[in-house]
């Protein structure tokens, strides 16, 4: 449905996408995942043909953003980070007018569907400039869904919003994949991984990961970390750990050490039997628990604090 190769934008001299390539199947909902200025909005401005690129080819439902814009434009629905609402109009008004910009027949039975589907209907004649934040969202996905796009396109939807407004958004968000094919940008990793099939982790302009959130954990946690804390030891116990193959790094922690190895799974018989054979107690040996959040943070090493804090996972 999404085909993206070799994607390059260029702003003056600076480069925000540096040649990404992925693509979306039909019926995914993919989430584009990165800190502030990773080009997220880029990436989506230049798909829904708002943009050109500087190289690269792009096409939607088989049609190419350049050449083919008008017709992009057409199966696509796009929800910017801040949509231009206009605040005197009512909820139904600002509807109409952009359902006859689009064309759309039968405008006002496709107002009411949409509106019902984004659980507006009761708020059709409020004013826009009278509606909470978390409602202006839903307006805001209720013009990209107004022509009947096959593909949606939005950006950072649940920004700003209070959590139980970010509840309701996702849920929706969730229930448009049913029928939609969904790319959703956002910077919170645990949102993601709640809206989306798939997750693209994009950052400085480059693809830096890529898969379903729990194959992004396991890939990265095949190589992750153990936690050994040993009693009796009357040895050294870091020179002895370092020593197991596959262990890259020992580091010391207040209880025992934190073990990192290349194969953390078959390294853990390894290290339990260098311990017993010195005689000494193996009382802990554990893989410490690595969250969405820190895989995003090691991808992203330096852009710090962007991510959402999430209960360790231990
Ligand atoms: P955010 O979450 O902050 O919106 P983002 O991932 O969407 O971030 P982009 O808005 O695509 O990132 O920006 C990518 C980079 O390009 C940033 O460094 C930004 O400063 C730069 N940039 C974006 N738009 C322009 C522009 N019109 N002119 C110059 N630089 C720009």
């Amino acid at each position: 449905m999404i085909e993206v190769q070799d994607l390059t934008k260029y702003y003056g001299n600076f480069a925000a996408l540096k040649g990404i390539s992925f693509t979306v199947e039909k019926g995914e909902v993919v989430g584009f995942l990165g800190p502030n200025g990773a080009g997220k909005t880029t990436t989506m401005r230049i798909l829904t043909a708002y943009m050109p690129p500087s190289a690269g080819k792009v096409t939607v439902a088989g049609y190419d953003v350049v050449d083919g814009s008008m017709e992009v434009r057409r199966v696509i629905g796009y929800m910017p980070e801040t949509v231009p609402l206009y605040p005197d109009m009512s909820v139904f008004g600002y509807l109409d007018f952009v359902a006859e910009l689009r064309g759309v027949p039968d405008r006002w039975d496709r107002i009411e569907d949409v509106l019902d589907r984004v659980g507006m209907l009761e708020r059709a004649d409020s004013l826009i400039r009278n509606l909470s934040k978390g409602m202006r969202q839903r307006v805001g996905l209720a013009q990209a869904i107004i022509h009947d796009p096959e593909v949606l396109i939005l950006d950072e939807p649940t920004i700003g919003l209070d959590p139980r407004q970010v509840l309701e958004v996702r849920q929706l968000v969730r229930e448009l994949g049913r029928d939609h094919t969904i790319i959703f940008s956002t910077h919170i990793l645990s949102e993601a991984e709640q809206v989306c099939d798939r997750v693209l982790i994009i950052d400085h302009g480059q693809i830096v990961a890529e898969g379903t959130p729990q194959n992004l954990r396991d890939r990265l946690q095949k190589g992750g970390r153990l936690f050994v804390r040993v009693g009796r030891a009357d040895g050294d116990v870091e020179a002895l750990l370092r020593k197991v193959p596959t262990v890259r790094e020992v580091t010391s922690a207040e209880t025992g050490f934190i073990i990192s190895a290349d194969d953390n799974v078959g390294v853990r018989p390894a290290i339990a039997r260098a311990v017993v054979e010195a005689g000494w107690d193996l009382l802990e040996l554990r893989p410490l628990a690595m969250t969405l959040e820190d895989i995003f943070l090691e991808l992203t090493a330096s852009d710090e604090d962007t991510a959402e804090p999430e209960p360790e996972e231990e």
